[in-house]
């Protein structure tokens, strides 16, 4: 059960950039996301233009939060987020493409 989300005092958290140390301005992070589930964020550095994204969910005991590094823009993460979710037969298809070894000229097919 999530409950009384936070999103400014959880913003709070994002200090400092992973690659350069650089602290963060507040207003460098964005809001991508926001539901009774956490809020996603995304943060790029002013000094050396490395992106954060990174997820908070309050829980009962506490705040979780996970974040990565990307080279993805914040369009492109939201693009990613509204893709339908994988299936088991797409599952399925993958591991039935490898074991005909036909993974990868299916892929290029897609490129
Ligand atoms: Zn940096």
């Amino acid at each position: 059960m999530v409950e009384n989300f936070n999103s400014s005092l959880n913003l709070r958290l994002i200090r400092k950039c992973p690659v350069c140390n650089t602290a963060y301005q507040q207003s460098m992070i964005q809001v991508l996301d926001e539901s009774e589930f956490g809020v996603l964020t995304y943060a790029t550095c002013n000094r050396c233009g490395a992106n954060l994204l990174a997820k908070f969910a309050s829980l009962p005991q506490g705040v979780v939060g996970n974040a990565i590094l990307t080279d993805l823009k914040p369009q492109e993460v939201m693009d990613f987020a509204s893709n339908d979710s994988v299936s088991d037969n797409d599952v399925l298809d993958i591991q039935y493409m490898i074991s005909k070894k036909e993974l990868v000229s299916n892929l290029k097919k897609l490129i």
